[in-house]
């Protein structure tokens, strides 16, 4: 008999076990199989292994950093990969994010959405993006206030390079199922409202195309997936543990 190898670790293997994690959710959720998308968060790691899952059918992928995610995304050209921008974004930083990035998830602001709309490239389609809500009050300080996520949105829907597709949220980190649930919920509930805003003032095309909850990570996808993820942003669970931190010094 041939050895087994202790765990079957090889990006082919991780993929298809995230792959079931997300189906398995979805089912227990009484969703289709195909109602949340897989984003993988290649923060860190070199273009190898980006190429590596893409080769594996993985199409999009997601960045915090501005200037590894260039070079990445340089390295990765041809491919016709999707790429994702879910980092804090800092004003002088709009631009290449605008030129680069076919989504992003952190808008907070509204300088920043302006900014987004006014360096989109003409000739490609309009910005696909996120609002990131703080769910978790004084745990967290990214994301807008709750209060303010409707106001932003309306904003977005008027920039005319942005295309305003939903919401994101990063809730703070906690073992505690009933207190995840709750912050997920609570991005929900806040989409449907802003939803059927959307829906009697911009129209139902508008409030169509707001289609995403971006929510869920390698450690709470299922409860994400639960609470109505329509985008689960994974990392760890696809390439293993970083081993870098994840909090850099800005450059
Ligand atoms: C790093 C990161 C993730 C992925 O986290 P994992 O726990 O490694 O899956 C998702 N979203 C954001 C915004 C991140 O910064």
């Amino acid at each position: 008999m041939n050895p087994q190898p202790p765990e079957d670790d090889t990006a082919g293997s991780r993929l298809v076990r995230v792959q079931h994690r997300i189906q398995e959710a979805c089912r227990l959720a009484g969703r289709p199989a195909d109602a949340v998308r897989l984003l993988a968060v290649s923060k860190t790691w070199g273009a190898d292994r980006v190429l590596e899952l893409a080769t594996l059918g993985q199409q999009a992928f997601a960045e915090n950093y501005l200037q590894e995610a260039l070079d990445k995304i340089d390295a990765c050209a041809g491919r016709s990969l999707e790429w994702h921008f879910i980092g804090p974004i800092q004003s002088n930083k709009t631009r290449p994010i605008a030129e680069n990035f076919h989504w992003v998830h952190s808008v907070e602001r509204d300088k920043i959405a302006r900014r987004l709309s006014d360096q989109r490239p003409p000739d490609v389609a309009p910005l696909q993006v996120c609002v990131q809500v703080n769910v978790s009050g004084e745990a967290s300080k990214s994301g807008c206030d709750p209060d303010e996520a409707a106001d932003l949105a309306r904003l977005i829907v008027e920039l005319p390079r942005l295309e305003l597709r939903g919401l994101m949220a990063i809730p703070e980190p906690t073992n505690d199922a009933a207190l995840q649930r709750a912050r997920f919920g609570a991005l929900r509930a806040l989409h449907q409202d802003i939803r059927s805003t959307l829906d009697q003032r911009a129209g139902p095309e508008t409030a169509t195309s707001f289609d995403t909850l971006s929510m869920g990570m390698s450690d709470d996808l299922e409860v994400a997936v639960q609470e109505g993820a329509t985008l689960v942003r994974i990392g760890t669970a696809l390439f293993g543990r970083r081993q870098t931190s994840d909090v850099r010094p800005l450059p």
